[in-house]
């Protein structure tokens, strides 16, 4: 967050240079609210300060310099007049999913979408080589340890269904999607079929404690 400054930009650079269509989310810490060219598409989640206080405690993190990152990035919000969602521990993650989505339906119904399947199944993809690629940035650094070929993560499933959040994890790093976008695609159905583990967040929300 304290390199959000300089950061930020660079990351806009990047997103300007993804095609038009369809519409692209781009989230994270680095991102300043001064950066937004329109605030109608904007949304900052910020903590209560309550909730702030009680998260940091419990991970032993409560110190001034967390309190001070949350002032700032309140007021840059505040001055950019970018709309301001502040979760309390009462919202669960549904309700700010939701808040998040009224926010930003006109500009989802205004589209351009990926529509299709394939469409999606590609976006999909896409996500899953971007971890790749992060995965082998990381091990190519002098002082990481490991190896981008033995190491074993989870995928988001790329089967195209809107409702499915299913993740996928390939008991073997060769299971890794390639770049080659369909038949390739993993999903949970094929990674159920192959030996392999598929975790679907739907159905752990339904079988939950909640
Ligand atoms: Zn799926």
């Amino acid at each position: 967050m304290s390199l959000h400054r300089e950061r930020g930009p660079m990351v806009v650079d990047d997103v300007r240079r993804l095609p038009h269509a369809p519409l692209v989310v781009a989230e994270g810490t680095c991102f300043s609210a001064a950066l937004v060219e329109d605030a109608s598409r904007a949304a900052w989640l910020l903590p209560t300060a309550t909730l702030q206080r009680e998260r940091l405690e419990s991970r032993g993190q409560a110190n001034r310099l967390y309190l001070l990152l949350h002032e700032v990035i309140e007021r840059e919000a505040r001055t950019s007049a970018v709309p301001i969602v502040f979760v309390d521990s009462s919202d669960t993650v549904e309700d700010t999913v939701r808040t998040v989505e009224e926010l930003f339906a006109p500009a989802l119904a205004a589209g351009p979408r990926a529509d299709t399947k394939a469409e999606r199944r590609a976006l999909l993809r896409e996500a899953n080589l971007a971890i790749v690629e992060q995965l082998r940035g990381y091990f190519a650094r002098p002082w990481a340890v490991g190896q981008a070929d033995t190491t074993v993560r989870t995928f988001v499933c790329e089967c195209g269904d809107p409702s499915c959040v299913a993740k996928v994890r390939p008991r073997s790093p060769r299971a890794r999607p390639r770049r080659r976008s369909p038949p390739g695609n993993i999903t949970r159905r094929r990674a159920a079929r192959d030996g392999r583990s598929g975790t679907c967040s739907k159905d752990r929300a339904r079988g939950g404690s909640r």
